[in-house]
This record gives C-alpha cells, sequence and structure tokens, in this order.
C-alpha cells in the first residue's frame, strides 16, 4: 500500500466511523429515558451514564431498550449461569 491509498484508506474509516455516530445519534431519539428494568432514570446529557448505560436495538420493532449497568450486568450473569446450566447438562450425557 502506498502513501496516497493508506490515506485514501484512512479517510474512508473516518467517513465510516461517523456514519455510525450520526446512526447511533438517530436511534438517541428513540432512546427512553428510565432503565427498563429498575426504571431508574436515565440523562442524554450526562456523558459518563451515555457510555456505562447498555442499549439494545430492536431493529424489527424499532425499539431501543435501556438498562443501567446494575440491570445490565445482572442480566448478563443470568445468561452467564443458564449457559453454564446447559452446558452442564449437556457434559453429564
Ligand atoms: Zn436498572
Amino acid at each position: 500500500m502506498n502513501r496516497e491509498q493508506r490515506r485514501a484508506a484512512q479517510r474512508q474509516a473516518k467517513k465510516d466511523g461517523n456514519g455510525e455516530l450520526s446512526e447511533k445519534i438517530t436511534l438517541f431519539g428513540k432512546l427512553g429515558d428510565s432503565c427498563l428494568v429498575c426504571a431508574k432514570p436515565f440523562d442524554k446529557k450526562d456523558k459518563e451514564m451515555v457510555m456505562s448505560w447498555s442499549v439494545v436495538v430492536r431493529e424489527k420493532e424499532e425499539k431501543v431498550n435501556l438498562y443501567c449497568p446494575e440491570c445490565w450486568n445482572g442480566a448478563l450473569e443470568m445468561l452467564q449461569q443458564a449457559k453454564e446450566e446447559i452446558l452442564g447438562y449437556g457434559a453429564e450425557e
């Protein structure tokens, strides 16, 4: 790859990145203002909150589900437990 090609690739990467960002901002317009599980209020202007809360996009339903870190971690733990249970049963056979 020569210098000009590399520059073009970098430009393209930058453009793609911006595209993704604006897509997220569009989705943020549909974002709720509280956690779906515990109803803890969510402040879109709080950068730390935006970074730490989890957003699950349901494209089919055109819905954006919002989870606070506590509920998200709880959900992940539950998933992990369920997975281990399934894998555990599988190993017994
Ligand atoms: Zn919550």
